[in-house]
């Protein structure tokens, strides 16, 4: 048997283990089990698939998508390595091919859905073979405290009582400490240790801003950071706002697809495909797309409202740039987002306890919405983690935004909600502080109140902020199931003593680009072997109807194209290239540099 190092380069291509990776590698092989906490990207499947490979027998994978298992057994296979996956979509014959695998001994890794593995039989007839580990992806499905609660899950607390003698490794990207609780509770990984790694990913370049205009906002933003090449995501909060966005998007000239949960199967696999070859392809979808999403060169995911906490938020944007290559997260928001989101946590049928954590985990998110100092920092402080530094890539860090004190005009705004019994929208509110006499000011009186006209110095986008910072301080409830009325609330009384005060930012993300230009890596597209390398990946790609990046990664062709290499010896060298692809793809690529 290989070691791990032998593996990893052999196999994998890769030159040497990544943060704790070799840590928990040891620890699996030892018989350990334990739980791996680790960002999206990070790196977990080497964490199972190296010990599949270096311990005798099977490897169990538990993974709740199918898609995501088929990517996974196609890069295993394009890899050498002898990896199926048991899915309820699978041929009879193949399914039968699968068990002829795991009974011969041939095959190293199963990937199974939850409900099957637990399905009537199954354990029996896997507790009949040597087993090497049990993997299970994904882990914080298990729990109720997960946003991605799956009750199928539940049935894997079996495993630990069925298994005592098979290491089980639990993988997660949710680091918020009641899931992990939960988690080793339900897998009796409680005297396991826990592998936490930083959730930092330091090239994903963080930003958010006020929803003013959302579409000119959204064509900056991808004017500034898209080069067309890669995906990007568009997170929209409805079904409907995904088509509408896919529409404009295309009318805007890129190629760009709806998802959502309610489509039909059908449509949604294409999709999902389409997005796994390798297209320039905008995806405007609902939080249900994304699972088990790994293309690498992801560039860029936008938010069009606020997420309900920071870890899903952390998960849907660390599938931007898996490949290490810069990439981009907007997060677009706005002060209705914040008050709709906190009346609905109110308005559920969750008990006290559940709507405690939603509310901590929404007004955390709202605090890196709001934030006035490196956007990072208060990210990763949801995570228990501390940077040493400012990071230098978000967009408070670029552009340090101007606070200046609002008090005086946040006295003025509420007292103009109070003076008006909290009845009236913003809209209105602005136009009384500016003393603009409308018919609905008149109608009211609203001319003679004291507060008429003493904002008029103060254009309308500066009241707007005002009314968002009030809000999300909860000073000023917005009741956005009526027609937002803006009610002043206990916590406005400080500022209306004026013992608080408020400090107004200034919009940090504004359609323009007087910002300094990200730091980039040299682009290798106008390479003309770059270009050939990629031509030949796709009609490989298509020739083998897998995902092109299971081929190779963008990351692995640029190298190759930036070390031309000769020989056989010399593409063995390059990052990406492990035996089994160096002996498939060697000679075509080495062909493919000799006539670019
Ligand atoms: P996760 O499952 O944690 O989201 P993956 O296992 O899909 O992440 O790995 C993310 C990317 O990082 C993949 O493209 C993988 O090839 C790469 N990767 C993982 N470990 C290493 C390593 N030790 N050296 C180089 N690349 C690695
Ligand atoms: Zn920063």
């Amino acid at each position: 048997m290989r070691g791990p190092d032998e593996i990893l380069r052999e196999v994998f291509g890769h030159a040497g283990f990544r943060g704790r990776q070799r840590e928990i590698v040891e620890h699996v092989l030892a018989g350990g089990s334990g739980l791996v906490l680790m960002p999206t990207g990070g790196g977990k499947s080497l964490c199972f698939q190296v010990p599949a490979l270096c311990r005798p027998g099977l490897a169990v994978v538990v993974s709740p998508l199918i898609a995501l298992m088929e990517d996974q057994v196609a890069a295993l296979r394009q890899q050498g390595v002898a990896a199926a996956a048991l899915h309820s979509e699978l041929e009879e014959a193949e399914r039968r091919a699968v068990w002829r695998g795991v009974f011969e001994g041939s095959l190293k890794l199963l990937y199974v859905s939850p409900e099957r593995l637990t399905m009537e039989g199954m354990l029996e007839r896997l507790a009949e073979r040597p087993l090497a580990l049990f993997a299970v992806d994904e882990a914080h499905c298990i729990s109720q405290w997960g946003h991605h609660f799956r009750p199928e899950y539940r049935a894997l607390t079996r495993l630990a009582e069925s298994f005592p003698g098979v290491p089980r490794l639990a993988l997660t990207a949710t680091a918020d400490a009641r899931t992990v609780q939960d988690i080793r509770a339900q897998l009796g990984l409680l005297d396991a240790p826990v592998f936490r790694s930083s959730f930092d990913r330091p090239n994903i370049h963080l930003a958010a801003a006020p929803r003013e205009q959302e579409r000119a906002q959204l064509r900056a933003f991808l004017r500034e950071g898209w080069e067309g090449r890669g995906a990007g995501i568009v997170y929209c909060g409805t079904r409907a706002r995904t088509e509408q966005t896919a529409d404009w998007l295309r009318a805007e000239g890129h190629d760009s697809m709806a998802f959502h949960a309610g489509m039909e199967p059908a449509a949604k696999r294409e999709a999902h495909r389409r997005f796994a070859r390798g297209d320039a392809v905008i995806m405007c979808a609902t939080i249900a797309f994304g699972m088990g999403i790994d293309r690498p060169d992801v560039r860029f995911v936008a938010h069009l409202s606020l997420p309900q906490g920071p870890e899903g938020w952390y998960q849907e944007i660390g599938r931007a740039g898996r490949d290490g290559a810069p990439a981009r997260a907007l997060l677009l928001y706005g002060a209705g987002d914040i008050a709709l989101a906190r009346h609905r946590i109110e308005e559920s049928p969750a008990g006290e306890e559940q709507k405690r954590i939603e509310r901590a985990r929404l007004e955390a998110m709202v605090g890196i919405a709001e934030a006035a100092t490196c956007r990072r920092r208060v990210l990763l402080r949801c995570f228990g983690e501390d940077l040493a530094q400012d990071c230098g890539n978000c967009d408070i860090c670029r552009q340090p935004p101007r606070l200046s004190d609002a008090t005086e005009a946040a006295q003025k705004l509420l007292s103009a909600a109070v003076r008006t019994g909290g009845r009236f929208g913003l809209l209105h509110l602005i136009d009384v502080l500016r003393g603009r006499l409308t018919e609905k000011v008149a109608q009211h009186g609203h001319d003679r109140l004291p507060t008429f006209g003493v904002g008029a110095d103060l254009p309308e986008g500066v009241w707007r902020g005002v009314a968002r910072q009030l809000v999300s301080l909860g000073a000023l409830d917005m009741r956005v199931e009526n027609h937002g009325e803006l009610v002043a609330t206990e916590a406005a009384r400080p500022f209306l003593r004026g013992e608080k005060r408020l400090l107004l930012r200034e919009a940090a993300f504004a359609p323009r680009s007087a910002r300094p230009p990200a730091q980039r890596r040299e682009a290798p597209h106008d390479d003309p072997a770059f270009a050939a390398l990629r031509d030949w990946r796709k009609t490989e790609a298509r020739a083998q109807a897998v995902p092109a990046y299971v081929i190779f990664h963008d990351a692995t062709l640029a190298e190759i194209a930036a070390r031309r290499p000769a020989s056989l010896e010399e593409l063995r060298l390059v990052p990406g290239v492990g035996e089994s692809k160096l002996e498939r793809y060697g000679e075509a690529v080495l062909a493919v540099l000799r006539a670019a």
